[in-house]
């Protein structure tokens, strides 16, 4: 995707970022260009490749490469997605964690 087609995405809504909280530009899943980013890398880290704008389109031989290009860049870690194996059980509450602006990026 390029800055433009990012910018032709956002700009369609205004609300609270579900990944971080902050109020803004969103895209239609409700996370604003930031944490689009990162969900979009971290699918990409998963092989969610369904999911993913960047991946889509891609054939499956050049996916991997995608996904080298990624970690390379960024690193293995997901960065917005939480592990499968750090879920906990709490299933009552949806993942919402309060974060205090302290730390700026
Ligand atoms: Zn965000």
């Amino acid at each position: 995707m390029t800055e433009e087609e990012i910018d032709d995405v956002f700009g369609c809504f205004e609300g609270e970022c579900q990944g971080c909280d902050c109020f803004g530009r969103v895209n239609d899943l409700g996370l604003c260009k930031d944490c689009a980013g990162k969900l979009e890398r971290d699918l990409i880290r998963q092989r969610d490749w369904d999911y993913s704008a960047t991946a889509y389109g891609v054939p499956s031989s050049k996916r991997e490469e995608l996904r080298n290009q990624v970690v390379a860049q960024y690193g293995e870690k997901l960065e917005l997605l939480a592990p499968e194996n750090d879920k906990k059980k709490g299933k009552s509450r949806k993942g919402k964690k309060r974060k205090r602006s302290g730390k700026s990026r």
